[in-house]
């Protein structure tokens, strides 16, 4: 694994037509970290992601990965980079298998040759073997992706990012739409990834968020850094605490009643 700084961001405002998305945002994570990011909706989150990932430049300011300003460099070299990133809805090959979607990462990112001339050499099956193993998908490695739950989608997905051997793994909102179980299996994951990874995820489900959360917590509002600390720390700070509370009264409502109807359905 990398050393020191994984990431530096620096006065980042990201303006969409005059509106400040990310407003003069800075943030630092060492290499190793699992960070979770957190606050309420519209305060930046995904933005944030985009402008590590080039999907959108920033306005002003300076985003350092690894050592490296990133500024001006197209999405596609940013992953090359090492920066891998999982979006919201899971993108895996439905039709093929599980093993078949992590072949084709693993196979992808080696010398394509022997893949496609021969069968896959032992050490790229014991790639993929040790994959399923770590994303506990190995008895269902011989089944079409599509047949997979929600949750195990999910997974699978991040186990192909994870093949492509990421510096840094970003991770939006992982745990929208699983069920408690899910949700464990998925924590699960990310803190055995988080033993060998730099790891971003962001979390709007505060459950989640305390079982992942075992080192520093961000929290974001109106694009930028509200506060840093761990998640007994955030949790108490009577700023978050008003900017949870301070959401429109419905929404409150509909998460409640989302909540309600979550757990008599088990
Ligand atoms: P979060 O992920 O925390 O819910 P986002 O980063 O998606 O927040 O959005 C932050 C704010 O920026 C929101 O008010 C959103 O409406 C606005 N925003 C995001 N993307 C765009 C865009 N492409 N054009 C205009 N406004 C945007
Ligand atoms: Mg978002």
């Amino acid at each position: 694994m990398k050393q020191g700084k994984i990431l530096e961001i620096e006065n980042v405002t990201v303006s969409f037509d005059g509106f400040k998305a990310l407003n003069q945002l800075s943030f630092s994570m060492d290499a190793g970290e699992l960070r979770v990011i957190i606050g309420p909706n519209g305060a930046g989150k995904t933005t944030f992601m985009d402008v590590i990932t080039g999907k959108v430049q920033p306005t002003e300011g300076k985003v350092i990965f690894d050592g490296r300003n990133l500024r001006r460099l197209p999405e596609h070299k940013i992953a090359r980079l090492g920066i891998g990133r999982k979006f919201q809805t899971p993108r895996v090959y439905l039709n093929l298998t599980v093993r078949e979607n992590l072949d084709l990462v693993c196979s992808r990112n080696k010398d394509v040759f022997p893949t496609l001339f021969g069968r896959p050499s032992a050490a790229e099956m014991r790639t993929v073997s040790g994959l399923l193993e770590t994303i506990g998908l190995e008895a269902k490695a011989n089944l079409p992706a599509a047949l997979l739950s929600h949750g195990e989608k999910q997974r699978l997905e991040i186990g192909m990012l994870v093949a492509q051997s990421p510096d840094l793994l970003l991770v939006d909102e992982p745990a929208a739409g699983l069920t408690d179980e899910e949700t464990d299996n998925l924590a699960a994951l990310l803190l055995s990834l988080a033993k060998s990874h730099s790891i971003i995820a962001i979390e709007h489900d505060m459950e989640f968020v305390r079982q992942i959360a075992n080192n520093k917590v961000t929290v974001l509002h109106q694009g930028s850094v509200l506060c840093e600390g761990s998640m007994d720390e955030v949790q108490n700070d009577p700023r978050v605490i008003e900017v949870y509370l301070g959401q429109p009264q419905e929404e409150i409502q509909q998460q409640e009643l989302e909540k309600v109807s979550h757990e008599s359905s088990h």
